[in-house]
C-alpha cells in the first residue's frame, strides 16, 4: 500500500516515482499558499496563480536532470496580474511573488478563477537553471494559454523535447486556500500505446486542487494512475516558503540604481525604502550608505 508523508504541519510536500511506463513528480502546497495569500494579502485570483506557479517551479526543480543549485520560473502574459514568479532551491525551501496582488476578475465559463485571462497568453514562460557547481542554463518559450499547466507541459516538449502530461491546480474558498498543488507524468522509453491511452484517459476532466482538498496527495496520485500500476515512491521532500531576501542583498541592487531611481524610493526623512517583492520585507537606507562602494 502507498504510503506518503502526512502533511500534519507542514506546508508542503512533494514525492517523485514511479508507476508502470511512467515517472511521476507530485506536490501538495495547500498551507503553504494559504498561509502566503494571508500574509501577502493576495486576491484569490492573485493566490491561484502563484500557487500554480510554485507547484510548476518544485517539481520542474526535481523533473529536469538533478544537480541544480536554483531553478527560477517566471511567467509573463502580458495580462492585468503581471509577471509571476518563482524560485525553488533543493532543500524544499520555495519564493514567489506575483505583480498584482489584488487583482479580480469576473470567474471564467467553466465557473473557475480566469488565471489564464489574469495573466494573458501573448508573453513567455522562461526557466532559469543554476547548476550546483556554477554556470546557468536558461530557455525561454512562448505560452500558449497563461493557464500555466498548458504551458509548462508545452515549455517541457518544446525547450526539452519531453512529452509530458502537466497538471496544476488551487482551489480557493471564502475560508481560503484549500488545495493546491500539481502532478507532471513522463512516459518512460518504451512506454506501451495502450498504457498511454489509459494515463490519457485518467488526466482528463481531472481536478488537482479538488482532490487534494478533499483528499489529499495519495489519493490524487491513486486517481492519476487508476489501473496503470503499483506507485512507487522514490524520493520525497518537505517543502517551505523561505525568502532569501537580506539587507546586503538589497543594498548591493540598490547601489547599482541611478540617482532619479534612488529618489524615487526616497522617504521623507531621506532614507531610502526598499521593499522584498517575494515576501514584503521593508528594508530602509541611508543615502550615504549607498554612495559607498559595497
Ligand atoms: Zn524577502
Amino acid at each position: 500500500m502507498l504510503t506518503l508523508p502526512l502533511m500534519e504541519d507542514k506546508e508542503g510536500v512533494l514525492v517523485e516515482g514511479i508507476v508502470g511506463d511512467f515517472r511521476f513528480v507530485a506536490c501538495d502546497i495547500t498551507s503553504m499558499i494559504d498561509r502566503v495569500s494571508v500574509e501577502r494579502g493576495l486576491s484569490p485570483l492573485a493566490g491561484c496563480a502563484l500557487g500554480r506557479v510554485i507547484s510548476g517551479a518544485v517539481m520542474l526543480l526535481r523533473l529536469l536532470t538533478k544537480g541544480y543549485a536554483r531553478l527560477l520560473l517566471e511567467v509573463y502574459g502580458g495580462g492585468p496580474l503581471g509577471k509571476v514568479v518563482a524560485e525553488a532551491f533543493p532543500d524544499g525551501s520555495v519564493r514567489g511573488m506575483v505583480a498584482n496582488r489584488s487583482l479580480e476578475l469576473p470567474l471564467n465559463v467553466l465557473g473557475k478563477f480566469a488565471v489564464g485571462e489574469a495573466v494573458g497568453n501573448e508573453g513567455f514562460i522562461r526557466v532559469r537553471r543554476e547548476f550546483l557547481r556554477g554556470g546557468v542554463y536558461e530557455s525561454k518559450v512562448a505560452l500558449v494559454s497563461g493557464e500555466i499547466g498548458d504551458d509548462i507541459a508545452h515549455y517541457l516538449f518544446a525547450s526539452e523535447q519531453r512529452k509530458t502530461g502537466v497538471l496544476v491546480g488551487v482551489l480557493a474558498k471564502p475560508s481560503g486556500i484549500v488545495g493546491a498543488g500539481g502532478v507532471i507524468v513522463e512516459p518512460l522509453p518504451g512506454v506501451k500505446d495502450d498504457s498511454l491511452k489509459l494515463l490519457e484517459t485518467n488526466l482528463s476532466g481531472i481536478s488537482v486542487s479538488r482532490i487534494i482538498s478533499e483528499k489529499g496527495l495519495e489519493k490524487l496520485l491513486q486517481r492519476v494512475f487508476s489501473n496503470v500500476g503499483d506507485i512507487e515512491v522514490t524520493h520525497e521532500t518537505t517543502l517551505f516558503f523561505k525568502c532569501r531576501c537580506s539587507r546586503e542583498r538589497l543594498k548591493k541592487h540598490l547601489v547599482l540604481l541611478s540617482t532619479e531611481q534612488l529618489d524615487y524610493v526616497t522617504t521623507e526623512k531621506g532614507e531610502i525604502e526598499a521593499v522584498c517583492y517575494f515576501c514584503g520585507k521593508n528594508y530602509r537606507f541611508k543615502r550615504e550608505e549607498l554612495r559607498k562602494n559595497g
